[in-house]
């Protein structure tokens, strides 16, 4: 079997649908490149934010459940997800975050890379990784954030746990990665085959509070299958190891399975086809909703059901601003 190339997507839950736009594309530089509904619960948005076209490894999707209790950071949950960014913009990112009213932490050092941590604005661990070697994605053009400073795809996710033994070894054994160090309590695994969300870290929190799921929560974690053949033989060789693994759902610009892992935290793993431009010209992505064919026919009552949102203006950050 191969080995599992790296994350294809992280989702997780955001309370106010625009607030969380406002925060990923304008201030973050993300592009919105579909704007559609939770399948399961067609009332309410379902956004994706990536690079300029979609590129599995750069997509970060936000459940916007506006009645969601705010979640509580803990045990058995995804606890952050980073991005890679460009060597030498960590100045530029503390300086913005705190003109949008963000306070991130200092920066740190992690595996020999500095580390921006902060919390987006319903308490979601996001984190900037400045990266020697920055991943090649689909640079946003019109987006607000000079190339120099932008966020160049996923980095890696961080797991609390309360054991790190059975997801290292469903990892290691179950998923093609490997064990490339550990600091303190943090252990690190890689995939070799890509640069892009390559990175899973386990960090050991014996006996710790368990995580409330709740706006701010990551959802589920998703790793890249380049075929539907190779998402196949994840989901039979893990029914094999004893995991309870989902059929596979068409979730429109890709198909998935998921399955929860021994630590208590929900992995996905969903085919880099057939991607963000079956519904959309490149040009046109996340402009209007998207509903799968089979929700068409509700399209009215499901658009009444949604709180209208704006794409507000990108402010663009020039060169200029940052120099001095
Ligand atoms: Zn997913």
């Amino acid at each position: 079997m191969n080995p599992i190339k790296g994350l294809h997507h992280v989702t997780a839950v955001a309370r106010d649908p625009q607030r969380n736009v406002d925060f990923y594309r304008n201030v973050l530089g993300q592009r919105l490149v579909k704007r559609t509904v939770n399948f399961d619960s067609p009332d309410t948005y379902h956004f994706y934010f990536a690079d300029a076209t979609g590129s599995p490894g750069s997509l970060l999707t936000f459940f916007a459940w506006p009645n969601m209790r705010r979640g509580v950071r803990g045990n058995g949950e995804t606890n952050a997800v980073a991005y890679n960014v460009p060597v030498g913009s960590l100045d530029f990112w503390q300086e913005r975050l705190k003109q949008k009213g963000i306070t991130p932490a200092s920066i740190e050092s992690r595996f020999g890379q500095s580390v921006l941590a902060f919390t987006d604005p319903d308490g979601m661990g996001v984190e900037l990784v400045e990266a020697q070697h920055l991943p090649a994605i689909q640079h946003w053009e019109e987006g607000p954030i000079p190339q120099a400073y932008a966020l160049s795809g996923l980095h890696s996710i961080t797991l609390w746990l309360d054991e790190v033994e059975p997801t290292s070894a469903l990892l290691l054994q179950g998923m093609g990665y490997q064990f490339s160090g550990a600091e303190v309590n943090r252990h690190r695994f890689k995939s070799d085959l890509s640069e892009l969300g390559h990175i899973v870290d386990l960090v050991h929190r014996p006996g710790k509070m368990q995580a409330g799921f709740g706006a701010g929560s990551i959802h589920h974690v998703a790793f890249r299958a380049s075929t539907d053949e190779e998402q196949l033989e994840y989901r039979s060789a893990l029914s094999s190891a004893g995991f309870r693994v989902s059929p596979v759902m068409d979730r429109s610009y890709f198909h998935s399975i998921y399955f929860r892992e021994q630590g208590g935290v929900l992995f996905e793993i969903a085919t880099d086809t057939p991607g963000f431009l079956i519904d959309e010209t490149k040009e046109g992505l996340g402009e209007t909703l998207k509903l799968p064919e089979w929700f068409e026919m509700n399209r009215a009552e499901i658009e009444a059901s949604l709180q209208l949102l704006t794409l507000n203006p990108l402010e663009k950050v020039s060169k200029n601003d940052i120099a001095s």
